[in-house]
């Protein structure tokens, strides 16, 4: 008989564990997972997927303006928020239907409840009891944090609420700097909804190169979006006509939602990590090692929980070099140099490599390339947004260290430019590759004079 009910336990079912809890089941191992609410985790649920519908959904009232200057005459329009939220709740729920099929598909058995561990082999599920396997896998991601001491913070909503507003809001405060605040900000704007992005710092998306960081909040302006920097809320009042946001800096704004975007941490809570022995680093992650696992022998951990890097295909690749080194006996990490990401602002971001600013810190001599202009399709109609295109690279090598674009279709244009920067592409290299034309991307290999930056006196 065997030693254990299972010889894996997954527990999560987001992007991560259902990756890897297939990949094992596929192996011929007896594989179960629990997932505490729908199968698909923050990606399909209330992440990546329902914030791209809401994000074309919004991208139309640009659109129709644009039509107008083409010869377009475009009558009247209007949004109808519960339609697309029905359509948008329909789609998901077809999503997460797919990965309940696919993990069903591979043998993994599916536990619907809230688990955590008792010991390093016993894990408890809700409402259907204690299971004990050879090995177990911790993906329970992350969740919104929340500044529990702010007066009125039960006033406000997270991510998590905003995709199931009952009403569309006339007004928003949307507080935080991170790729979250500035999406969902150009998600309302484009909804007609009036806009306020507060966020404490001197810039939004720290982390980003400094130059994207700078263009995207100058062109969110010009789109709509009031973005105000360097103040944070200090209360939350609900007044009998919205709730008042009060601010460091004595201002106050009225608004019908107040969202705070103030980061995400790793899900750890009420787990039973402590049982089990399992040790976290100092932000609460769970500590892992280059392949994934704990400080507990049969203990892995993949995706947000382990706060490495917290995005959709990064949890899927650590769930798969996972259950790779550990079912198919191919010890396999993954490597998380040069991972693209992208914002879907509106104008979006994409983005590889490294800002100029570290890219110095690493390599002292660094050669930027940059180039702002006027896309195509909105110069024809008089607009005045402008993409960014920049290159960081470094100078001793003439490696390409970064590649950062702010414009139409930029994460679609950086997947492809990631494959060349993983093969560490040089900018000669990169130059002979021939144009393709007419498109924003093309600037991107005909870049050819240097720009020096203001105040650094490089040599172009
Ligand atoms: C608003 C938003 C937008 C995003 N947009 C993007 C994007 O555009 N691109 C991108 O790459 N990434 C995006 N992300 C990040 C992405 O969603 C995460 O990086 C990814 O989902 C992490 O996968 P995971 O498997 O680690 O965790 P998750 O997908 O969060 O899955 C964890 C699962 O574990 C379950 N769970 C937790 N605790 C327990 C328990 N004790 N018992 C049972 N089940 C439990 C949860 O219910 C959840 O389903 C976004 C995130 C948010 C919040």
């Amino acid at each position: 008989m065997a030693k254990y009910d299972y010889d894996l336990f997954v527990i999560g079912a987001g992007s991560g564990g259902v990756r890897a809890a297939r990949l094992a089941a596929m192996s011929g191992a007896r594989v179960a997972i629990a997932e505490e609410d729908r199968v698909g985790g923050t990606c399909v649920i209330r992440g990546c997927v329902p914030k791209k519908f809401m994000v074309y959904a919004s991208e139309f009232s640009y659109h129709f303006k644009t039509a107008k200057g083409y010869g377009w005459t475009v009558g009247e329009s209007s949004f109808n928020w519960t339609r697309f939220l029905a359509e948008k709740d329909k789609e998901i729920a077809r999503l997460s239907g797919v990965y309940v099929r696919n993990l069903q598909n591979a043998g993994a058995e599916l536990a619907h409840g809230r688990a955590r561990l008792l010991d390093a082999h016993r894990v408890e599920v809700e409402k259907i009891g204690v299971r004990t396997a050879d090995k177990i896998l911790i993906s329970t991601g992350g969740r919104p944090w929340m500044p529990k001491d702010l007066p009125g913070v039960e006033h406000a909503i997270s991510s998590n609420e905003a995709f199931h507003l009952t009403e569309l809001p006339k007004r928003i405060v949307i507080a935080g700097g991170g790729y979250i605040a500035v999406e969902f900000a150009g998600i309302f704007n484009g909804l007609g909804v009036e806009t306020l992005l507060v966020h404490r710092g001197p810039n939004i998306l720290r982390g980003f190169d400094d130059d994207v960081r700078s263009h995207l909040a100058e062109e969110l302006e010009k789109r709509g979006v009031k973005v105000v920097l360097g103040t944070q809320h200090t209360a939350i009042e609900k007044t009998a006509t919205g709730l008042v946001s009060h601010f460091s800096d004595g201002h106050t704004f009225e608004s019908d939602v107040v969202m705070l975007c103030l980061g995400r941490e790793p899900y750890t809570e009420g787990l039973g990590l402590d049982k089990a022995g399992v040790k976290l680093t100092e932000k609460g992650a769970v500590a892992v090692d280059a392949y994934s696992r704990t400080n507990v022998e049969n203990i892995w951990a993949v995706g947000d929980v382990t706060d490495r890097i917290n995005l959709t295909p990064v949890a899927i690749r650590e769930g798969q070099a996972f259950a790779e080194t550990v079912f198919y006996d191919r010890p396999t990490s993954f490597d998380h140099e040069m991972v693209a990401s992208a914002v879907f602002s509106q104008p979006p971001i994409g983005s590889v490599g490294l800002s100029e600013a570290d890219a110095r810190k690493q390599f002292g001599k660094v050669d930027i390339y940059l180039a702002r202009l006027r896309p195509m399709k909105y110069s024809f109609v008089g607009g005045d947004e402008r993409a960014l295109l920049k290159l960081v690279v470094d100078a001793a090598t003439e490696r390409l260290v970064g590649c950062h674009i702010v414009g139409p279709d930029a994460p679609e244009i950086i997947q492809m430019a990631a494959i060349a920067m993983k093969m560490g592409v040089t900018k000669t290299q990169w130059d002979a590759t021939c144009a393709v034309h007419p498109t924003l991307a093309e600037e991107l290999v005909t870049i050819r004079k240097k720009h020096v930056p203001m105040g650094l006196g490089q040599v172009a």
